[in-house]
């Protein structure tokens, strides 16, 4: 269904931050009435936009800024353009926010689930979007996982959004309230940006304001800043991996999925859908591409895309699921590198490096006894760990990429390595 085109007549946004979401969010307000000015500080993107209204924007008699997620309006450094917003009083909102706006102004009473928690957003958002299409409920899936949110198309009452919400569009939420919100796991990251852990945390907690007692609450126990928020709020589910099997099916492996798997569930079981059409959903749920997605088996092991796993923290749970492993990691590390995998040393039978940070990463490797191979390319790497395979038969079952490091040096983006991992194994004779 498409939004009425007059929902939003007389109102004038400003959307800043021409991506993946703003362009689509842009276009999308301009086909609901509203009178949109569109800006990006690279002169690419304001080409991209050139059947827009591209200007910098006035404040005066905006309705709202819909600043990208990537575009800091406080920490760091507040952009200008928000800046500016905020001197002038004017709101800056996430395209989240309007698509429930649009929604309600349709008079839709479609329900709205938010998820976040640092880890397993992409997987648990899938996860219930599949379960809830395999129960016959008519849903939609997007925000920070594929599909901008104001490019979402108009669900009727019976309709579920399922949003997947990063804290950078938490922060800009002044309408939307979730039926049924979940809050995975927090562990540090993304520090630049909400200014210490307890910025974060309080970033987070925002999937849960406006809820009523009448809303589910859903948070994840499995660590020790998640379960404090939890105790402070008594309405909450609260869910652990201990909840769910480990290790179902070749898509959802690992205790973090787990947790995953019980956090779908609770959800699920709020929003009206029977256990035996959950369990059916869990079951025949096809993975996401990039985390730990199995592309090939080549030489007598199983080569696994685990390219969405840009810090160690993530690859900790995928190295966690597999022993004998040929592991290719590297690219531009985060603070600490692959110190903290040290406990998974003894899984790996030899390493690959690639990127800007390999002898960083080797440094670490050497110092505890792992045989590696500086390959420098991914796809030097893959050629060298089939070559490895082909000289040591039976001494690995996996070769996993999960590199512990973003892709920036090398990609244009984690799914950018994936996909080349993924051609390249296929290549492999
Ligand atoms: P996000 O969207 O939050 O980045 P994804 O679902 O895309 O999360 O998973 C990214 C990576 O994080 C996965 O490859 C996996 O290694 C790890 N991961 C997934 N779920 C969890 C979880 N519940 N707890 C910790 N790590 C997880």
């Amino acid at each position: 269904m498409n939004f009425p085109s007059d929902i939003f007549t007389g109102q004038r946004f400003a959307v800043v931050g021409l991506g993946r979401a703003g362009l689509p969010a842009a276009r999308a307000l301009v086909a609901m009435g509203a009178e949109v000015t569109v800006w990006d500080d690279s002169p690419a993107a304001r080409e991209a936009a050139s059947d827009l209204v591209v200007a910098k924007p006035e404040m005066a008699g905006l309705t709202a800024v819909i600043l990208s997620p990537g575009i800091p309006h406080r920490l760091p450094r507040s952009h200008p353009i928000a800046a500016e917003a905020i001197a002038a009083g004017v709101p800056i909102l996430s395209d989240a926010d309007l698509l429930y706006r649009a929604v309600r102004a349709s008079n839709s009473a479609a329900r709205f689930v938010g998820i976040t928690g640092t880890n397993g957003k992409s997987t648990t958002t899938a996860l219930l979007a599949h379960i809830l299409t395999e129960a016959g409920i008519a849903n939609q899936a997007g925000g920070n996982l594929g599909t901008g949110a104001l490019a979402l198309p108009l669900l009727d009452d019976d309709g579920v959004y399922v949003l997947e919400m990063s804290s950078y569009m938490l922060e800009r939420l002044a309408a939307l309230r979730f039926d049924v919100a979940c809050m995975l796991n927090l562990s540090a990251d993304h520090i630049d940006r909400h200014g210490d852990m307890d910025g974060y945390a309080a970033a987070k907690r925002q999937i849960f304001a406006r809820q009523t007692d009448a809303d589910t609450a859903v948070i994840g126990t499995d660590d020790a800043l998640s379960r404090a928020m939890a105790d402070t709020m008594k309405r909450a589910i609260r869910v652990s991996e201990q909840d769910a099997p480990i290790g179902t099916g070749a898509t959802l492996p690992g205790a973090h999925n787990a947790q995953n798997i019980a956090a779908a569930t609770a959800m699920a079981r709020a929003l009206g859908v029977a256990d035996t059409a959950i369990v059916a959903g869990i079951s025949t749920y096809p993975g996401l591409p990039h985390r730990q997605e199995l592309v090939g088996h080549r030489f007598g092991a199983d080569w696994i895309n685990d390219s969405k796993a840009t810090n160690a923290d993530s690859t900790a749970r995928a190295l966690a699921c597999y022993d004998r492993i040929v592991w290719i990691a590297g690219g531009t590390a985060k603070d600490g590198g692959i110190e903290p995998l040290v406990a998974f040393f003894p899984r790996i039978a030899h390493a690959f490096l690639i990127g800007r940070d390999a002898p960083l990463l080797a440094a670490t490797l050497h110092t505890n006894g792992v045989a590696f191979s500086e390959a420098g390319t991914l796809g030097d790497a893959v050629a060298e760990a089939a070559d490895w395979l082909q000289h040591h038969e039976n001494a690995a079952k996996t070769v996993l990429l999960s590199p512990a490091c973003a892709s920036w040096d090398q990609f244009t983006g984690f799914d950018q390595r994936g996909d080349q991992f993924r051609s390249l194994v296929k290549g492999l004779a």
